[in-house]
């Protein structure tokens, strides 16, 4: 017999490695399989099987495959396809994808075998209790049932208690779970001495119901047009659809009627957000709808729960709806017909710190390809990059103009700060506009939110005599004063610092906080209004889950009258009785010096300004600036994505930008700053030799150095048209080139590709 080998993929920055399969596995082990196998001296691991194969590897000595893992392949066929897209595209290893994909619990590994098994999955068991097979037909059942019933009235009752057996709570087996019969166990002991039931340990699974029929509320006229566009669209074969509804009219609905058709054909649907921990609302909209059906996933459950969730939807027949966060994409719906992305824009869908550096709304329309479902992508405020391929005839694209019901879109007003300074009409950080709105909303018993891109009490102190500003040891920036904690802190590492008590540099004890974060807005606004309730809400005060839920609820019950908060309030909340929406500092937003700076500003002023006046009463939302005019802040005040989107693209079309090409960015990052603009400018040089003028860069980001690390970037603009395949190709070559010199070894690069 030939030898059969094995490529197991492991989860490391490496290649599939090559593992011989013993001849007692070899009937066993099957693609995507996971399995134990000891990589170097000192590790075991959990890989998968990638490839099966009879090819001798080049290497001598060549380890086994120690054994096979779960009863069943842990990847689907699909999913394996997907995970090779995710690696090719974003430049990385099937190892990296494998980190981010799996559950914790499904990788063990340790450093001998004693140490793997002792942190492997264990499904927790229960008794499961089926009819044994003589009985299992009716009528004999039924026989027996009337021979015994005098005698033994109770065996009697309860044999006839588990034939009719709820099916929709019963395993594919036939199995129930002994825990929903209400019988006591020396008649179940009975039962089974007597050879009437079987009873089996097995894994606990959860109960589901097999409903198929939903209740999604009825559609709008509007909605109803928009959806029958969708279906029409995706019938015509365009699988990607653009869905532009304005907040509060009603995305969520189509989403609920579109779902409810795909869940009654036994489809699996898969609905990303962009943060879980932000849409729980959204869970329990879709749960009072589809009940059981609804999973979800994010990295705030336990592992124990992702693992058992990963198993359970392996195991599905069918007709699952599965909500998540980006790593929601990893999960196995087998029949996947249908992946929505809602609040497709939002840039915490890419995941830039580590690799795969993924944006999973690209990922999701390619996930859906492979699995032969339909995409559909909904905002307020799409991406230029979806608007694009909406008006390049790639995409399907509805739009919904109106708010549902008797909302109405709020009123936006533009304050200008720099005239209220003159004029004595600003207090604090707020204009007299923003002021008189809040007291008259609180007067009404209404709620307020203000929106402040910033945490903190200040983002840093300044001595008033020399100039001297508090910085990061280890970063290129200013540490922020935090106020609740009397720590200065660094935004970017976390690094801590006392509150100085006077200028180290001249001795002066004048100093002064500069700017304003959440934390300053929050003390004076409470001075300003004594009688109103405030909270905030941003990373400093919703440290858990639970510290989070209760700053909504009491926001959400009416316990708070205002709630100040960071981009954490913009995305997705319900309120009803939000009339006022301040955006205390737009200026900040517009004048970062990211070429998306524009369409990010709009989409988050956009979304802020959505949480005002979503029930009957007419919203106002007080955008302060220091630059009315400013194109962006006019077409939020009108509502105008189009012309946004115009002008945009136009700018975007001049310089190659995307959508008009593609970004893949290089980021060097050494301790040794000399030996960094050495290998950055060498680097750059072996790109320019391939890529010519499409170079940009090495150049310094606005922070330079974190976590004691300097930062160099160049950034590749690959122009529409030109495969993107042969760039990755080339940009290989290049860091291989680039490897052969010695210094290299200190640089730590990494790819970024289509970086945010
Ligand atoms: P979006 O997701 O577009 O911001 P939502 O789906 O949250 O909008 O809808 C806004 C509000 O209007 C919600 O409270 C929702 O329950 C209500 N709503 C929208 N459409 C309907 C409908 N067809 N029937 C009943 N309520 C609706
Ligand atoms: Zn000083
Ligand atoms: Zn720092």
């Amino acid at each position: 017999m030939t030898m059969l080998y094995a490529d197991i993929v492991m989860p490391l920055a490496q290649p599939a490695y090559c593992y011989s399969v013993p001849d007692a596995l070899r009937d066993e082990v099957r693609r995507g399989d996971a399995v134990v196998v000891q990589f170097g001296r000192r590790n075991v691991y959990t890989g998968i099987v990638w490839r099966l194969h009879s090819d001798p590897p080049a290497v001598a000595r060549i380890k086994p495959v120690v054994r096979r893992l779960y009863d069943r392949p842990l990847l689907t066929e699909a999913q394996m396809r997907f995970w090779e897209w995710v690696a090719e595209y974003y430049m990385c290893s099937l190892g990296e994808v494998m980190r981010v994909a799996l559950p914790a619990w499904a990788k063990p590994q340790g450093a001998s075998y004693e140490d793997f098994a002792a942190d492997e999955f264990r499904p927790r068991t229960e008794p499961y209790i089926a009819l044994a097979a003589p009985w299992r037909d009716r009528e004999t059942l039924r026989a027996e049932c009337d021979r015994i019933r005098r005698r033994a009235p109770r065996r009697c009752e309860a044999l006839e208690a588990i034939a009719l057996f709820n099916p929709a709570s019963l395993t594919a087996d036939g199995e129930a779970p002994r825990r929903l019969l209400p019988f006591d166990g020396s008649l179940l002991a009975a039962l089974r001495k007597a050879g009437y039931i079987t009873v089996a340990e097995r894994e606990r699974r959860v109960e589901r119901s097999s409903k198929a029929v939903f209740d999604p509320p009825r559609l709008t006229p509007a909605q109803q047009r928009a959806a029958d566009e969708i279906r029409a669209s995706w019938r015509d074969g365009k699988a990607v659809h653009l869905l532009r509804g304005i907040t509060g009219s009603g995305k969520t609905e189509i989403y609920m009627t579109l779902i409810a058709e795909t869940l009654a054909e036994g489809g699996d649907v898969l609905l990303l957000v962009p943060e879980i921990a932000l849409t729980s609302q959204l869970i329990e909209r879709m749960e009072r709808v589809f009940g059981s059906r609804v999973t979800s996933y994010h990295s705030k459950l336990t592992n124990l729960r992702r693992m058992e969730t990963y198993m359970r939807l392996l195991r599905s027949e069918g007709g699952e709806l599965a909500i998540g966060a980006r790593s929601a994409l990893f999960l196995p719906l087998a029949k996947l017909r249908l992946v929505i992305v809602d609040e497709e824009h939002d840039a915490g869908y890419k995941q830039s710190d580590t690799a795969p550096r993924y944006n999973a709304r690209d990922c999701a329309v390619v996930l859906a390809s492979l699995c032969g479902g339909r995409t559909l992508l909904g905002s307020a405020t799409p991406a230029l990059e979806s608007y694009a391929n909406a008006l390049w005839g790639k995409y399907g694209y509805s739009t919904l103009a109106e708010r549902y019901g008797d909302a109405v879109p709020p009123r936006i007003v533009v304050s200008d700060t720099v005239r209220a300074v003159k004029r004595g009409e600003r207090k604090g950080h707020f204009n007299h506009a923003l002021l008189a709105a809040i007291g008259e909303a609180l007067d009404k018993g209404e709620q307020a939110m203000l929106f402040q891109n910033r945490r903190g009490f200040s983002p840093f102190v300044s001595c008033r005599e020399c100039g001297w500003t508090m910085r990061c040891p280890n970063c290129n920036v200013t540490l922020a004063w935090h106020r609740a904690s009397e720590r200065m802190e660094c935004h970017y590492c976390g690094y801590t610092a006392a509150v100085p008590r006077q200028c180290p540099q001249c001795r002066a004890a004048d100093l002064s906080p500069m700017g304003f974060g959440t934390e300053r807005v929050e003390e004076r606004i409470a001075e300003l209004f004594p009688e109103a309730r405030v909270a905030r809400l941003d990373r400093d005060t919703s440290t858990s889950e639970s510290a989070y839920n209760r700053i909504i609820r009491s926001f959400e019950s009416g316990e708070t009258d205002i709630l100040v908060g960071t981009q954490m309030i913009s995305k997705g909340f319900d309120f009803g009785r939000v009339s006022v929406v301040g955006i205390l500092n737009a200026d900040n937003m517009l004048n970062s010096p990211d070429f998306r700076s524009s369409e990010r500003a709009f989409q988050l002023m956009t979304q802020v300004a959505g949480r005002a006046g979503r029930r009957a009463a007419e919203g106002l939302v007080v955008i302060q600036t220091a630059e009315p005019d400013n194109p962006v802040i006019r077409r939020v005040e009108r509502g105008d994505y189009d012309s946004m989107a115009r002008d945009e693209l136009a700018e975007r079309h001049a310089f190659s930008y995307p959508p008009y090409s593609r970004l893949i960015q290089l980021t060097l990052r050494d301790d040794d700053p000399a030996r960094l603009r050495r290998q950055a400018g060498r680097l750059a040089e072996l790109l320019r030799e391939r890529f010519g003028r499409r170079v940009i860069g090495p150049v310094a980001p606005p922070v330079d150095r974190i976590r004691g690390l300097y930062i160099l970037r160049i950034l590749l603009k690959i122009e529409n048209g030109r495969p993107m395949s042969r760039a990755r190709e080339l940009l290989r070559e290049a860091l291989a080139a680039a490897a052969r010199e010695q210094e290299w070894k200190h640089i730590n690069a990494a790819v970024d590709v289509d970086v945010q």
